[in-house]
Protein backbone atom coordinates (compact mmCIF):
# COMPACT_ATOMS: atom_id res chain seq x y z
CA UNK A 1 0.00 0.00 0.00
CA UNK A 2 1.77 3.18 -1.05
CA UNK A 3 1.41 5.99 1.55
CA UNK A 4 -0.25 8.73 -0.25
CA UNK A 5 0.43 12.47 -0.68
CA UNK A 6 -2.88 13.52 0.85
CA UNK A 7 -1.35 10.79 3.69
CA UNK A 8 1.49 12.46 4.32
CA UNK A 9 0.19 16.08 4.41
CA UNK A 10 -2.39 14.61 7.17
CA UNK A 11 0.38 13.81 9.30
CA UNK A 12 1.86 16.92 10.65
CA UNK A 13 -1.76 17.72 11.49
CA UNK A 14 -2.56 14.59 13.71
CA UNK A 15 0.51 14.70 15.43
CA UNK A 16 0.18 18.86 15.90
CA UNK A 17 -2.73 18.36 17.76
CA UNK A 18 -1.77 15.21 19.68
CA UNK A 19 0.93 16.77 21.14
CA UNK A 20 -0.84 20.28 21.90
CA UNK A 21 -3.46 17.54 24.06
CA UNK A 22 -0.66 15.70 25.14
CA UNK A 23 0.98 18.51 26.86
CA UNK A 24 -1.94 19.58 28.30
CA UNK A 25 -1.98 16.75 30.66
CA UNK A 26 0.22 17.75 33.26
CA UNK A 27 2.16 14.23 33.60
CA UNK A 28 5.41 16.15 35.95
CA UNK A 29 6.84 13.45 37.70
CA UNK A 30 7.17 13.12 40.62
CA UNK A 31 4.11 12.45 41.26
CA UNK A 32 3.67 11.60 37.48
CA UNK A 33 -0.04 10.97 37.10
CA UNK A 34 -0.09 9.86 34.02
CA UNK A 35 -3.81 8.04 34.24
CA UNK A 36 -5.32 10.49 32.32
CA UNK A 37 -2.94 10.52 29.90
CA UNK A 38 -2.56 7.19 28.99
CA UNK A 39 -6.36 6.51 29.28
CA UNK A 40 -6.26 9.21 25.88
CA UNK A 41 -4.06 8.06 24.42
CA UNK A 42 -5.58 4.14 25.12
CA UNK A 43 -8.95 5.86 23.25
CA UNK A 44 -6.52 6.70 20.31
CA UNK A 45 -5.22 3.62 19.69
CA UNK A 46 -8.29 1.12 20.28
CA UNK A 47 -9.92 3.63 17.63
CA UNK A 48 -7.87 3.07 14.79
CA UNK A 49 -7.84 -0.50 15.61
CA UNK A 50 -5.00 -1.38 17.62
CA UNK A 51 -5.67 -3.41 21.26
CA UNK A 52 -4.45 -2.20 24.29
CA UNK A 53 -3.78 -2.39 27.77
CA UNK A 54 -2.85 -0.48 30.80
CA UNK A 55 -0.20 -2.58 33.24
CA UNK A 56 0.43 -0.59 36.02
CA UNK A 57 1.77 -0.61 39.91
CA UNK A 58 0.17 2.06 41.34
CA UNK A 59 -3.15 2.24 39.43
CA UNK A 60 -2.57 6.03 39.11
CA UNK A 61 0.79 5.49 37.22
CA UNK A 62 -0.12 2.99 34.34
CA UNK A 63 2.05 2.07 31.21
CA UNK A 64 0.31 1.26 27.95
CA UNK A 65 1.33 -1.57 25.50
CA UNK A 66 -0.77 -1.44 22.48
CA UNK A 67 -0.59 -4.13 20.20
CA UNK A 68 -1.10 -4.88 15.96
CA UNK A 69 -0.49 -8.03 14.60
CA UNK A 70 -0.20 -9.28 10.93
CA UNK A 71 -3.43 -10.49 9.67
CA UNK A 72 -2.88 -14.17 10.45
CA UNK A 73 -0.61 -15.91 13.61
CA UNK A 74 1.45 -17.29 11.08
CA UNK A 75 2.11 -14.20 9.59
CA UNK A 76 2.45 -12.55 12.99
CA UNK A 77 4.98 -15.05 13.80
CA UNK A 78 6.66 -15.21 10.99
CA UNK A 79 8.27 -11.71 11.25
CA UNK A 80 9.85 -9.37 13.82
CA UNK A 81 7.75 -7.76 16.78
CA UNK A 82 8.43 -3.55 16.14
CA UNK A 83 8.28 -1.33 19.12
CA UNK A 84 7.66 2.49 19.50
CA UNK A 85 8.48 3.55 22.70
CA UNK A 86 7.78 6.78 24.42
CA UNK A 87 7.45 8.08 28.24
CA UNK A 88 4.18 10.37 29.03
CA UNK A 89 5.97 11.85 32.27
CA UNK A 90 8.16 14.89 32.17
CA UNK A 91 10.44 17.15 34.32
CA UNK A 92 9.25 20.00 36.42
CA UNK A 93 8.46 23.52 35.00
CA UNK A 94 8.32 26.69 36.78
CA UNK A 95 5.86 28.67 34.55
CA UNK A 96 7.64 31.94 35.42
CA UNK A 97 10.79 31.22 33.66
CA UNK A 98 8.65 30.57 30.80
CA UNK A 99 7.56 33.18 27.79
CA UNK A 100 4.31 30.46 27.35
CA UNK A 101 2.65 28.41 29.53
CA UNK A 102 4.30 24.51 30.34
CA UNK A 103 0.75 23.10 30.13
CA UNK A 104 -0.82 25.24 27.26
CA UNK A 105 0.36 23.49 24.47
CA UNK A 106 0.59 26.52 22.19
CA UNK A 107 1.23 26.74 18.79
CA UNK A 108 2.93 29.85 18.18
CA UNK A 109 3.65 32.16 15.62
CA UNK A 110 7.49 30.65 15.25
CA UNK A 111 6.09 27.73 13.89
CA UNK A 112 6.69 25.84 16.79
CA UNK A 113 4.80 24.07 19.72
CA UNK A 114 5.57 25.31 23.47
CA UNK A 115 5.21 23.19 26.48
CA UNK A 116 7.21 20.97 28.69
CA UNK A 117 7.84 17.69 27.10
CA UNK A 118 7.29 18.63 23.62
CA UNK A 119 11.33 17.41 22.87
CA UNK A 120 11.46 15.18 25.98
CA UNK A 121 9.40 13.26 24.84
CA UNK A 122 5.92 14.27 24.19
CA UNK A 123 7.01 15.33 20.88
CA UNK A 124 7.88 11.87 20.09
CA UNK A 125 5.25 9.79 21.46
CA UNK A 126 2.70 12.04 19.29
CA UNK A 127 4.70 11.53 16.21
CA UNK A 128 4.88 7.62 16.64
CA UNK A 129 0.56 7.58 17.63
CA UNK A 130 0.30 9.89 14.67
CA UNK A 131 1.98 7.64 12.28
CA UNK A 132 0.61 4.03 13.73
CA UNK A 133 -2.97 5.52 13.99
CA UNK A 134 -2.96 7.05 10.61
CA UNK A 135 -1.61 3.68 8.60
CA UNK A 136 -4.00 1.81 10.48
CA UNK A 137 -7.05 3.90 10.02
CA UNK A 138 -6.19 3.59 6.23
CA UNK A 139 -6.66 0.31 7.14
CA UNK A 140 -2.51 -1.09 6.89
CA UNK A 141 -1.70 -4.29 8.62
CA UNK A 142 1.68 -5.86 9.86
CA UNK A 143 2.46 -8.28 6.38
CA UNK A 144 4.69 -10.02 9.10
CA UNK A 145 5.29 -9.61 12.20
CA UNK A 146 3.69 -7.02 15.14
CA UNK A 147 3.60 -3.83 15.54
CA UNK A 148 3.68 -2.37 19.49
CA UNK A 149 3.57 0.97 20.89
CA UNK A 150 4.80 1.39 24.40
CA UNK A 151 4.35 4.36 26.42
CA UNK A 152 5.89 4.04 30.04
CA UNK A 153 5.22 6.33 33.23
CA UNK A 154 7.89 7.27 35.36
CA UNK A 155 11.13 7.17 33.16
CA UNK A 156 12.19 10.76 34.70
CA UNK A 157 12.84 9.80 38.01
CA UNK A 158 14.42 5.99 36.97
CA UNK A 159 11.24 3.93 36.29
CA UNK A 160 10.53 1.75 38.91
CA UNK A 161 6.71 2.51 37.91
CA UNK A 162 7.50 2.05 34.30
CA UNK A 163 10.01 0.42 31.76
CA UNK A 164 11.80 -1.51 34.48
CA UNK A 165 8.35 -2.92 36.60
CA UNK A 166 7.59 -3.71 32.82
CA UNK A 167 10.83 -5.57 31.63
CA UNK A 168 11.28 -7.22 35.26
CA UNK A 169 7.59 -7.86 35.77
CA UNK A 170 5.55 -8.14 32.79
CA UNK A 171 8.49 -9.17 30.36
CA UNK A 172 6.12 -11.03 27.45
CA UNK A 173 3.88 -8.23 27.45
CA UNK A 174 6.59 -5.83 26.11
CA UNK A 175 9.12 -8.53 24.43
CA UNK A 176 10.34 -6.57 20.94
CA UNK A 177 12.79 -7.58 18.76
CA UNK A 178 13.07 -3.87 17.38
CA UNK A 179 12.81 -0.87 19.49
CA UNK A 180 12.54 2.84 18.92
CA UNK A 181 13.08 4.90 21.28
CA UNK A 182 14.57 8.27 22.76
CA UNK A 183 17.91 9.87 22.52
CA UNK A 184 19.41 10.41 18.82
CA UNK A 185 17.94 11.74 15.72
CA UNK A 186 19.23 15.50 16.36
CA UNK A 187 21.20 16.75 13.38
CA UNK A 188 24.06 18.52 13.03
CA UNK A 189 26.05 20.09 10.51
CA UNK A 190 29.93 19.83 10.47
CA UNK A 191 31.75 21.18 7.34
CA UNK A 192 28.59 21.62 5.29
CA UNK A 193 27.37 17.89 5.63
CA UNK A 194 24.71 17.00 7.50
CA UNK A 195 24.75 14.20 10.25
CA UNK A 196 22.20 12.53 12.61
CA UNK A 197 23.07 10.95 15.71
CA UNK A 198 21.40 7.29 16.21
CA UNK A 199 21.20 6.79 19.58
CA UNK A 200 22.90 2.72 19.63
CA UNK A 201 24.29 2.90 23.34
CA UNK A 202 24.49 4.58 26.51
CA UNK A 203 27.51 5.19 28.87
CA UNK A 204 27.41 4.07 32.84
CA UNK A 205 28.33 5.61 35.91
CA UNK A 206 30.64 4.73 38.74
CA UNK A 207 30.00 7.06 41.22
CA UNK A 208 33.17 7.84 44.08
CA UNK A 209 34.22 10.03 46.87
CA UNK A 210 37.65 11.08 46.91
CA UNK A 211 38.52 11.06 50.77
CA UNK A 212 41.83 12.76 52.65
CA UNK A 213 42.45 12.69 56.01
CA UNK A 214 43.77 14.89 58.50
CA UNK A 215 43.39 15.83 62.27
CA UNK A 216 41.14 17.98 63.97
CA UNK A 217 41.57 21.20 65.75
CA UNK A 218 40.20 24.34 66.68
CA UNK A 219 40.22 26.38 63.58
CA UNK A 220 41.79 29.32 65.81
CA UNK A 221 44.85 27.53 65.82
CA UNK A 222 45.61 26.46 62.17
CA UNK A 223 48.64 24.67 62.93
CA UNK A 224 47.50 22.84 65.43
CA UNK A 225 45.80 20.27 63.41
CA UNK A 226 45.94 19.25 59.89
CA UNK A 227 43.17 20.38 57.49
CA UNK A 228 41.78 17.25 55.57
CA UNK A 229 40.02 19.93 53.37
CA UNK A 230 42.82 21.65 52.34
CA UNK A 231 44.34 17.82 50.90
CA UNK A 232 41.40 18.16 48.34
CA UNK A 233 42.25 21.67 46.80
CA UNK A 234 45.68 20.01 44.56
CA UNK A 235 43.64 16.98 43.45
CA UNK A 236 40.63 19.17 42.52
CA UNK A 237 42.66 21.42 40.59
CA UNK A 238 43.94 18.36 38.68
CA UNK A 239 40.26 17.69 37.40
CA UNK A 240 39.93 20.80 36.71
CA UNK A 241 43.47 20.73 34.66
CA UNK A 242 43.58 17.43 33.45
CA UNK A 243 42.48 14.90 30.75
CA UNK A 244 42.14 11.62 31.43
CA UNK A 245 43.10 8.97 28.44
CA UNK A 246 40.54 8.17 25.92
CA UNK A 247 38.77 4.63 25.78
CA UNK A 248 36.93 4.76 22.26
CA UNK A 249 34.29 2.51 21.96
CA UNK A 250 32.48 1.55 18.80
CA UNK A 251 29.80 4.73 18.17
CA UNK A 252 32.61 7.75 18.87
CA UNK A 253 34.74 5.19 16.45
CA UNK A 254 31.84 5.16 14.07
CA UNK A 255 31.57 9.28 14.44
CA UNK A 256 35.31 9.82 13.80
CA UNK A 257 35.22 7.47 10.58
CA UNK A 258 32.02 9.50 9.04
CA UNK A 259 34.17 12.71 10.14
CA UNK A 260 37.36 11.82 8.74
CA UNK A 261 37.17 8.74 6.99
CA UNK A 262 39.73 6.94 9.02
CA UNK A 263 39.82 4.35 11.81
CA UNK A 264 40.79 6.17 14.73
CA UNK A 265 42.65 4.76 17.73
CA UNK A 266 42.44 6.37 21.37
CA UNK A 267 46.28 7.85 20.31
CA UNK A 268 44.44 9.83 17.59
CA UNK A 269 41.56 11.31 19.81
CA UNK A 270 43.67 14.62 20.91
CA UNK A 271 44.77 15.67 17.42
CA UNK A 272 41.24 14.94 16.33
CA UNK A 273 39.26 16.60 18.68
CA UNK A 274 41.47 19.55 18.17
CA UNK A 275 40.57 19.96 14.71
CA UNK A 276 37.22 19.96 15.89
CA UNK A 277 37.40 22.16 18.46
CA UNK A 278 39.03 24.77 15.53
CA UNK A 279 36.18 23.88 13.12
CA UNK A 280 32.99 23.99 15.97
CA UNK A 281 33.69 24.29 19.75
CA UNK A 282 30.02 23.27 20.20
CA UNK A 283 30.34 20.28 18.40
CA UNK A 284 33.28 19.43 20.51
CA UNK A 285 32.15 20.27 24.01
CA UNK A 286 29.17 17.56 22.88
CA UNK A 287 31.87 14.71 21.45
CA UNK A 288 34.81 15.04 24.04
CA UNK A 289 32.45 13.42 26.67
CA UNK A 290 31.51 10.65 24.42
CA UNK A 291 35.60 9.30 24.06
CA UNK A 292 36.57 8.27 27.49
CA UNK A 293 35.66 8.32 31.16
CA UNK A 294 34.61 11.65 32.73
CA UNK A 295 35.37 12.98 35.94
CA UNK A 296 33.14 15.73 37.40
CA UNK A 297 33.11 16.52 40.99
CA UNK A 298 29.50 17.65 42.09
CA UNK A 299 28.95 17.39 45.83
CA UNK A 300 31.73 18.13 49.19
CA UNK A 301 31.81 17.33 52.64
CA UNK A 302 34.25 18.44 55.36
CA UNK A 303 34.05 20.00 58.91
CA UNK A 304 30.24 19.73 60.55
CA UNK A 305 31.45 23.12 62.36
CA UNK A 306 32.80 26.04 61.28
CA UNK A 307 35.54 26.38 64.22
CA UNK A 308 36.70 22.88 63.71
CA UNK A 309 39.31 21.93 61.95
CA UNK A 310 38.18 19.13 59.49
CA UNK A 311 39.95 15.57 60.19
CA UNK A 312 38.41 13.98 56.94
CA UNK A 313 36.64 16.05 53.84
CA UNK A 314 35.23 14.23 50.83
CA UNK A 315 34.50 15.12 46.88
CA UNK A 316 31.61 13.33 45.48
CA UNK A 317 32.74 12.37 41.95
CA UNK A 318 30.00 11.95 39.11
CA UNK A 319 32.01 10.03 36.85
CA UNK A 320 30.74 8.39 33.63
CA UNK A 321 32.50 5.21 31.56
CA UNK A 322 32.13 4.21 28.10
CA UNK A 323 29.52 1.37 27.16
CA UNK A 324 30.69 -1.90 28.66
CA UNK A 325 32.82 -0.88 31.30
CA UNK A 326 33.19 -0.56 34.93
CA UNK A 327 34.66 0.42 38.27
CA UNK A 328 37.77 -1.19 36.76
CA UNK A 329 38.33 1.08 34.25
CA UNK A 330 37.12 4.45 36.38
CA UNK A 331 39.34 3.91 38.89
CA UNK A 332 42.62 3.72 36.58
CA UNK A 333 41.56 7.10 34.78
CA UNK A 334 40.62 8.33 38.10
CA UNK A 335 44.11 7.95 39.42
CA UNK A 336 45.84 8.96 36.68
CA UNK A 337 44.48 12.63 36.37
CA UNK A 338 44.52 12.35 40.51
CA UNK A 339 48.27 11.43 40.90
CA UNK A 340 50.15 9.94 43.73
CA UNK A 341 49.18 11.41 47.00
CA UNK A 342 47.55 11.05 50.02
CA UNK A 343 43.53 9.96 49.36
CA UNK A 344 41.56 7.08 49.13
CA UNK A 345 38.97 6.26 46.94
CA UNK A 346 35.76 5.03 47.92
CA UNK A 347 33.73 3.47 44.67
CA UNK A 348 29.68 3.34 45.13
CA UNK A 349 27.11 3.27 42.60
CA UNK A 350 27.53 1.83 39.65
CA UNK A 351 25.57 1.20 36.64
CA UNK A 352 27.45 -0.84 33.35
CA UNK A 353 26.48 0.61 30.27
CA UNK A 354 24.82 -0.34 27.28
CA UNK A 355 24.39 -0.65 23.81
CA UNK A 356 22.72 -2.55 20.77
CA UNK A 357 24.37 -3.92 17.22
CA UNK A 358 24.91 -1.60 14.13
CA UNK A 359 24.59 -3.43 10.88
CA UNK A 360 20.93 -4.30 11.56
CA UNK A 361 18.11 -3.91 9.37
CA UNK A 362 16.65 -1.20 11.25
CA UNK A 363 19.85 0.67 10.54
CA UNK A 364 18.86 0.12 7.29
CA UNK A 365 15.98 1.63 7.43
CA UNK A 366 17.08 4.83 9.06
CA UNK A 367 19.54 4.99 6.41
CA UNK A 368 17.44 4.54 3.92
CA UNK A 369 15.56 7.37 5.19
CA UNK A 370 17.89 10.31 5.87
CA UNK A 371 18.86 9.26 2.11
CA UNK A 372 15.61 10.21 0.53
CA UNK A 373 15.86 13.78 3.35
CA UNK A 374 18.99 14.62 2.08
CA UNK A 375 21.27 12.46 -0.18
CA UNK A 376 24.34 14.24 1.16
CA UNK A 377 23.26 13.11 4.71
CA UNK A 378 25.15 10.62 7.17
CA UNK A 379 23.40 8.91 10.08
CA UNK A 380 25.86 8.09 12.55
CA UNK A 381 26.00 6.00 15.27
CA UNK A 382 26.26 7.51 18.96
CA UNK A 383 26.18 6.90 22.04
CA UNK A 384 24.44 9.10 25.20
CA UNK A 385 26.13 10.19 27.91
CA UNK A 386 23.17 9.67 30.19
CA UNK A 387 20.36 6.47 30.49
CA UNK A 388 16.84 6.11 28.47
CA UNK A 389 14.10 3.46 28.80
CA UNK A 390 16.46 1.58 26.51
CA UNK A 391 18.48 0.61 29.02
CA UNK A 392 15.50 -1.41 31.01
CA UNK A 393 14.70 -3.33 27.49
CA UNK A 394 18.31 -3.93 26.09
CA UNK A 395 18.85 -6.10 29.39
CA UNK A 396 15.59 -7.92 29.53
CA UNK A 397 16.22 -8.48 25.97
CA UNK A 398 19.79 -9.10 25.48
CA UNK A 399 19.06 -9.67 21.66
CA UNK A 400 17.24 -6.87 20.91
CA UNK A 401 18.00 -3.89 19.11
CA UNK A 402 16.82 -0.14 20.17
CA UNK A 403 17.89 2.92 19.26
CA UNK A 404 17.00 6.20 19.92
CA UNK A 405 15.67 8.15 16.80
CA UNK A 406 13.54 11.21 16.35
CA UNK A 407 14.72 12.95 13.21
CA UNK A 408 14.49 16.62 13.77
CA UNK A 409 16.31 19.06 10.81
CA UNK A 410 14.51 22.44 11.06
CA UNK A 411 15.89 22.95 14.77
CA UNK A 412 19.64 21.37 14.67
CA UNK A 413 21.12 19.77 17.57
CA UNK A 414 22.65 23.06 19.44
CA UNK A 415 19.43 24.46 19.91
CA UNK A 416 16.87 21.34 20.97
CA UNK A 417 19.15 19.50 23.45
CA UNK A 418 19.87 23.05 25.86
CA UNK A 419 15.83 22.80 25.69
CA UNK A 420 15.48 19.54 27.29
CA UNK A 421 14.80 19.76 30.88
CA UNK A 422 14.62 23.52 30.69
CA UNK A 423 12.28 26.78 30.30
CA UNK A 424 10.49 27.27 27.25
CA UNK A 425 11.28 23.61 25.26
CA UNK A 426 9.37 23.49 22.41
CA UNK A 427 9.34 22.06 18.47
CA UNK A 428 9.01 23.21 15.46
CA UNK A 429 5.72 21.62 13.56
CA UNK A 430 7.88 21.04 10.64
CA UNK A 431 10.33 18.38 12.81
CA UNK A 432 7.71 16.90 14.36
CA UNK A 433 6.20 16.18 10.96
CA UNK A 434 9.33 14.96 9.87
CA UNK A 435 9.41 12.59 12.59
CA UNK A 436 5.73 10.98 12.28
CA UNK A 437 6.62 10.63 8.43
CA UNK A 438 9.75 8.43 9.67
CA UNK A 439 7.92 6.45 12.17
CA UNK A 440 5.56 5.71 9.07
CA UNK A 441 8.23 4.98 7.01
CA UNK A 442 10.21 2.86 9.54
CA UNK A 443 7.30 1.16 10.90
CA UNK A 444 6.52 -0.35 7.04
CA UNK A 445 9.93 -0.81 6.28
CA UNK A 446 10.31 -2.86 9.05
CA UNK A 447 7.03 -4.83 8.91
CA UNK A 448 6.15 -4.61 5.30
CA UNK A 449 2.54 -3.92 3.88
ZN1 LIG B 1 13.05 11.51 27.99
Amino acid sequence: MPLSDSMGDKLGAVATELLQQLIRFNTVNPPGDEAVAQHFIKGELEEAGFSVELLALEAERPNLIATLPASTPSAAADGPTLALLGHIDTVLADPSEWQADPWGGELREDGCIWGRGAQDMKGQVAAELAAVTELARAGWRPEHGTLKVIVTADEEAGGNFGARWLCEQHPDKVRADVILNEGGGQMFVYEGKRYFRVGCAEKGFCRFNIVTHGKAGHASLPRMGVNALLKQAPLLARLAERQPGYDLTAEPRAILKALFGIDATDADVPELLARIEATDPRLAVLLEPTMGVTLTPTMSRASEKVNVIPAKASVRVDCRVPPGHGVELAERRAREVLGDDDYDLEFGETAIGNGSAHDTPLMDAIVEWVAGVDPDAIAVPSVLPGFTDSRWFREAFPDCVAYGFFPQMKMDMYESDPLIHSADERIPVEDLTLAAEFFAFATRKLLGG
